[in-house]
This record gives C-alpha cells, sequence and structure tokens, in this order.
C-alpha cells in the first residue's frame, strides 16, 4: 500500500521532536495515523464531575478544579503526605497524596486539575486521589468548567497536558487525509447509524456529549469488525476453494460399538455437536470447527467420536494437548473407552525417552499408530504420519495460531477440530474466531452437584484449613492453589514451594502432603500427580499447572489463595477440577482486597455468565491477556455492548466476500488496502491484501 502522509513518523507532528516521539512510541504511537486513533480511555462531563462543595464522605467521585494551595507534611510516623487543596465555585476540598512527596514538583497553584478517587474523613473531607491529571493553568486560560473532557493515556515524558497539546494541535491538518481511508461502504454505516470516519475521529476527540463520544467509538468498532470478518470470510473462502476435505464414510464399524461402550449418555449437546462433527467430515468440504463447552461439559467423548470416525475410514486421528499432564490423561482415559474397540491409543510427549519416542515416530509414520495423543511433541518436523485425516487441539487458547494450523499440515485436506474451555459469548465466538465453525455444548452431563464456592478473607485461614482436615479425615483430597504474578514464574514457584513446607510441618503435620508446580522435572510431575490420582496424597500444593483439564474424582476441595489475582473465568477453570466425582465439592477462595468481585462465582456456575462478568471488569485485553495467542487487538470494539455491530459486520463482511471474493472489484479498492494494512500476512495469505 502506498504511503501517504499519514504514515509519516510521530516525531515530524507539530510540538514533537524525537523525545517525545519516544514517549508517544511507548503508547503505541509510531505514526500520525496512530495519533488520530489514539483513543481516550474515558470521558469526563458534567454528569460524571462533581462539584466540590457537594462531594459527600464515602462517595468515590472525580472533580475538577484550580490548585489554590499544596504542601508536604510531614506526620508522626514519618510518612510524607503530599497535599492539595482544589477549589472551584463550589467549595474546595483537600486531596491527599500518602508517601508521595515528590508529586510536588508536578504542580503549580493555578493549575487546573482533575482528580477522581473515593472521599474520607481526616480532619475534614478529603479525596484519596487514585488518579489526577493536570489539565492545563488556569493562566493560560485553561478553563476548570470544561464539556466533555477526553482523558487520554498517559505515560512518562508526556502528561496528559502534553498529549492533548499534540492533538489539538495536529488534527485539523491530518482529518481531510482521512477522507481517502474511509474505505467502508457508506451505504454500510449508514444503514447502522454509524458516522463516517472523519465524523468519528473528530467525536473521538472533541465530543460535543459522551453519546457523541459513544457514536465515534462505535464506528470505529465496526471498523475493526467489518476487517476482522473480510478476513474471516477470506480465509473460510480459501479453505474451502483451496483443499477438498476427506469425505470420510461413516460404517459404524467401529463408531456403533463405541457407542455401545460408553459407559454414560451423551448429553443432547454431545449428541448435537457429534452430528455437527459427523456433517462437516462425511462431506468434501474440509472441516474447521471450533468445540466450546464449559469445562466439565464433556468434550473429549465428542473428540473421540470425530478421532474414531476418521478411523473407520482407514486414516489415522491426533489430540494435541498444551501440557504433558493433559496429554497423558487423555491417552488414559481413550486408551480406556478404546480398548473394547481394540483400538491402541499411542502416546507422544517431549519428556519419552528416545527409544520410546523413536518408537512412536515409526508407528506414526508406518500407520500402525491409528489414535496418536502428544503435546507440541506432535507438530516437530521428525513426525510424519502415513494417513492423518482429523486433527484435534484441546485447550486452543494455549496454543498459537501457527502451531494450531501445523498440526493440520500433517497432510492434504487434514479435518480440523479444535476445542475450547473459555466459553465465551456467541457473537463474540463468532467475531473472534469467525473463521471457524462453531459448536456450542451447553450441558452439563446430568448428576453433577452444584459446587460449593464461597469467598473468605484471610483472617479466615484457620477456619479453612480446619474444614481441609475435615474433608481429609471423610477420605476426601483437597488442592490447594498458589496463584502469583504470571510474569514472575520463579516467584510462583517460590509462593509455592515456600507455603508447601509451611503446610507440611505446622499446618498439616498429620497429612500427606504434594507438591506440583510448572519447574518441576517431567516425571517428578508425573510421580506426584499419579500419587494424587491414586489417592496417596491427601493434600495437592499447586501453581495452576493444574488448571487444564485434570480430573481426579475424590478431589472435592479447592482453596485458592490470593484468589483476587486471578481472572474470573480462571477460576472457574481452576474450580472446574473438583466436583467431578459424587461428592458434595467446595471451592473457597481466599481474598484480600478486591474480593468483592469474586462474588458472581459464589452465585453461578454458568462460565457464559462469568466469561460475562469477566470481560466487563477487565476487559477484552486482559480477559484473554497472556492466555490467548494470535487475537486481533482490538481498540475500540466493546463486546459488551457492540452485539449488533458484530452481526452487522459478519453478514457484510460475507456478503462482500462471496461478491467479490479477492476483493479485486475497483470500488473494493479501498477496503483491500486497509486490510492488507491491518492484517499485512494473512490478508496476503488469503489473497485479499
Ligand atoms: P471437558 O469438557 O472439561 O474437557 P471432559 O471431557 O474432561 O470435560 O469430561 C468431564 C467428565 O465428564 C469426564 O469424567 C467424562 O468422562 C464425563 N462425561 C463426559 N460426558 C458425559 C456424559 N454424557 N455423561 C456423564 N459423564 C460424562
Ligand atoms: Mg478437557
Amino acid at each position: 500500500m502506498a504511503f501517504t502522509p499519514l504514515d509519516q513518523s510521530a516525531q515530524f507532528l507539530k510540538a514533537v521532536g524525537p523525545r517525545r516521539a519516544e514517549a508517544l512510541a511507548r503508547l503505541g504511537v509510531h505514526t500520525a495515523r496512530d495519533l488520530l486513533f489514539h483513543a481516550p480511555r474515558r470521558y469526563e462531563d458534567a454528569s460524571t464531575v462533581s462539584r466540590i462543595g457537594s462531594v459527600q464522605i464515602g462517595d468515590d467521585v472525580t472533580v475538577i478544579g484550580e490548585v489554590a494551595a499544596k504542601g508536604v507534611l510531614p506526620t508522626r510516623s514519618g510518612l510524607r503526605v503530599f497535599q492539595l487543596v482544589l477549589r472551584d465555585q463550589s467549595g474546595s476540598i483537600e486531596c491527599s497524596f500518602p508517601g508521595q512527596p515528590f508529586l510536588d514538583r508536578s504542580f503549580r497553584r493555578g493549575d487546573i486539575v482533575l482528580v477522581t478517587g473515593p472521599v474520607r474523613f481526616f480532619h475534614g473531607k478529603q479525596i484519596q486521589p487514585r488518579e489526577y491529571v493536570v489539565l492545563g493553568n488556569a493562566a493560560d486560560g485553561v478553563e476548570a468548567a470544561g464539556k466533555v473532557l477526553p482523558i487520554y493515556a498517559a505515560t512518562e515524558g508526556l502528561s496528559q497536558k502534553v498529549l492533548r497539546a499534540i492533538i489539538d494541535q495536529n488534527i485539523d491538518r491530518l482529518l481531510p487525509l482521512l477522507q481517502t481511508e474511509d474505505a467502508v461502504p457508506r451505504a454500510l454505516t449508514e444503514a447502522a447509524s454509524l458516522p463516517t470516519l472523519m465524523q468519528a475521529i473528530v467525536a473521538l476527540h472533541r465530543p460535543e456529549t459522551v453519546r457523541d463520544a459513544e457514536r465515534g467509538r462505535r464506528r470505529l468498532a465496526f471498523d475493526e469488525l467489518l476487517f476482522l470478518q473480510l478476513l474471516h470470510a477470506s480465509a473460510r473462502r480459501q479453505n474451502a476453494a483451496e483443499r477438498e476435505g476427506t469425505p470420510f464414510v461413516r460404517t459404524d464399524e467401529l463408531i456403533a460399538p463405541l457407542y455401545r461402550a460408553l459407559p454414560f449418555e451423551l448429553t443432547g449437546a454431545q449428541t448435537r455437536a457429534v452430528a455437527e462433527i459427523f456433517e462437516d467430515m462425511c462431506s468434501p468440504r474440509r472441516m474447521n470447527r471450533m468445540l466450546q463447552g464449559d469445562v466439565g461439559s464433556g468434550k473429549t467423548v465428542v473428540a473421540l467420536f470425530a478421532m474414531v470416525l476418521a478411523l473407520e475410514s482407514g486414516y489415522q486421528a491426533a489430540l494435541m494437548a498444551p501440557t504433558e499432564i493433559l496429554a497423558e490423561q487423555h491417552a488414559r482415559t481413550l486408551s480406556g473407552l478404546l480398548a473394547p474397540l481394540g483400538v491402541a491409543v499411542t502416546l507422544l510427549t517431549g519428556r519419552l525417552p528416545a527409544a520410546a519416542k523413536r518408537a512412536a515416530h515409526e508407528a506414526i509414520a508406518s500407520g500402525e499408530a491409528r489414535v496418536v495423543v502428544g503435546t507440541h511433541a506432535l507438530i516437530q518436523d521428525a513426525v510424519g504420519f502415513q494417513r492423518l485425516g482429523v486433527a484435534v487441539t484441546d485447550e486452543q487458547h494455549r496454543f498459537g495460531v501457527k502451531q494450531r494450523l501445523a498440526l493440520a499440515q500433517h497432510g492434504d485436506g487434514i479435518d480440523v477440530l479444535v476445542m475450547s474451555a473459555t466459553p465465551i459469548p456467541r457473537s463474540l465466538a463468532l467475531t473472534l474466531y469467525g473463521d471457524l465453525d462453531l459448536s456450542v455444548l451447553d450441558e452439563l452431563p446430568p448428576g453433577r452437584q452444584k459446587i460449593r464456592t464461597a469467598v473468605r478473607s484471610e483472617s479466615a485461614r484457620e477456619r479453612v484449613y480446619d474444614f481441609v482436615r475435615e474433608e481429609v479425615g471423610r477420605g476426601r483430597q483437597v488442592y490447594i492453589v498458589y496463584p502469583l504474578v504470571e510474569e514472575s514464574e520463579k516467584l510462583e514457584l517460590r509462593a509455592a514451594s515456600v507455603e508447601y513446607e509451611r503446610l507440611a510441618s505446622d499446618v498439616f503435620p498429620g497429612l500427606r502432603l504434594g507438591l506440583l508446580h510448572g519447574q518441576m522435572q517431567g516425571d517428578q510431575k508425573d510421580a506426584v500427580m499419579q500419587a494424587f490420582a491414586a489417592g496417596d496424597i491427601d493434600v495437592l500444593v499447586a501453581t495452576t499447572v493444574i488448571e487444564v483439564g485434570i480430573d481426579v474424582a475424590n478431589a472435592t476441595v479447592m482453596v485458592i489463595e490470593h484468589a483476587e489475582r486471578f481472572g474470573l473465568s480462571q477460576l472457574h477453570q481452576l474450580r472446574g477440577r473438583v466436583g467431578r466425582g459424587g461428592e458434595q465439592s467446595y471451592c473457597i477462595l481466599i481474598a484480600g482486597e478486591g474480593a468483592e468481585r469474586l462474588q458472581v462465582l459464589a452465585r453461578t456456575e454458568d462460565g457464559f455468565e462469568i466469561s460475562r462478568a469477566d470481560l466487563a471488569l477487565r476487559g477484552m485485553g486482559d480477559f484473554f491477556g497472556a492466555r490467548q495467542h494470535g487475537l486481533p487487538d482490538f481498540r475500540f470494539f466493546d463486546p459488551l455492548k457492540d452485539d449488533d455491530l458484530m452481526f452487522r459486520a459478519r453478514d457484510a463482511a460475507h456478503a462482500i466476500i462471496a461478491a467479490d471474493p479477492t476483493l479485486k472489484h475497483p470500488e473494493h479498492a479501498g477496503l483491500r488496502a486497509v486490510l492488507g494494512r491491518r492484517f499485512a500476512d494473512r490478508a496476503a495469505l488469503y489473497g485479499v491484501g
């Protein structure tokens, strides 16, 4: 795509030089275009800003006022407190920043400041700011009472004030350049009552009202969705056009005995999913399907049916799992279910001894291995299948897009099934995974007991330990999980090991404890898991390595320490490790601050509801965060607000690609250009960029 002035480095914008350009880069603003699309985090206006004279103790408020006085106060404890007095026409109030005397340098008298935080009583009313923004100085003509105030994410070396000025000084010159970039057919945006791109960008930075800003955001969200769906639609088109799938033939030679051998009836949802999968697999079209279902909804057995159908037609089947523990467990489960059919399971993981690995490679290459279960080891170069028919990936969010594709590249026309245990609203699933067909297990197998879930404070820990002893006394087993900051595996390791020592010697001296964490050697982990599964360990102290898939029916208690550090969906996954047998099970979340948000887990076990709450609390970025690879980076789209846009964008994209598969009609040149810019590699891959 041609270079335009909007592609010019941000360094050459007005009011920006090399130093500010560096700071802008930290905010993700590298070009002039990036600056236009740099979205405010939120807006303040008369409806959100309180009059200082009317704030009440206990309120959480945002106020805007002028700095009337400031100073650093020593306290008896030695802590130095920076204080401001903010004034507006209605009154004045103190703002207090304990332990931050250095802030004295950040404010001048006469500065107009926005402050957000709780109001408490301390020698009078006082705000304890969670956030502050210096908007400008009264001397420069900045007024305290604004219309609608966009609040940007600031960064070191680039205050809110400066950022606002940079945008202000450049926006008028840059806006007209956007005209040629408004690639979306106007009929589409008009039908959705959305503004033009230029109007949207103006609304973003200079809204008349907060609703105005929201209309702008929605337009930009629509663009994000439309281009993503165009990409998905072209991926599907190419998938359909490029390769024939394998039309498997159902003979019932193995499927019928499988039904007979199953120790349970399939749920309605499982039956539906199996039917959808069989339809795909028996058609000449290549299957590309996601199976989404809450923890415990029984995805494994659905995958098994897909695999067995492939066997019936003389093909091999593979299942890839993200961890060795999970792969081994799947291999055991599938071996058990397949034994009556006379089918063996071949396990391939990285830690197999060299000779066993070689044997597995040979069996896979000769076709003697019909069902293969493994980890990433399955997508190593050394692995060559004789005739792979279906590739299943469990816990797909643990794999990168490339890895997911790699398993299906072991041959031509391999059918693909990916499984996800993070239930998300259907509209969002169709957005994020729009290149896949979707089957949903929205029903749990019968007879599951509700897991009683409670949120407890740190001070209740002793009572929780008593409860653990009682349950162990009844012959049950317990997990105690220690999360810690995700970035620091070392810290995580220490927390679990240190706590393990303490629990073993001081708290549960009479019980049999085990320790499981991600840094252990494979065979050590194995030994611990096997001992726990065999009932030789009463209390398993673990990090989140147990998050995926572990299935021990006798474990009835899940204690999660520092539960506030987890996302709700992750807690829900962890909780899914108990309640797997017939006994009443319990999940106890021990949390310090921030415990309220955990109550949703005590209230419901519906993974869909929990993911909605989680999305609302953390937003898309953190919700998927480190756990999910290859997701587009949305800046404007809000899954909780934009249901209508998701469907519109999907329909529109499908219609466009159906009419013009490679976007080569002249009226689609703009779409093609933007698509190529947004998704450079993949658009080219699908012939649309
Ligand atoms: P997940 O969807 O979390 O991967 P699994 O496939 O591990 O769930 O299944 C959870 C448990 O439910 C397993 O013990 C499995 O044997 C059992 N299960 C699966 N389907 C049914 C069913 N239809 N009826 C009873 N139990 C089932
Ligand atoms: Mg599973």
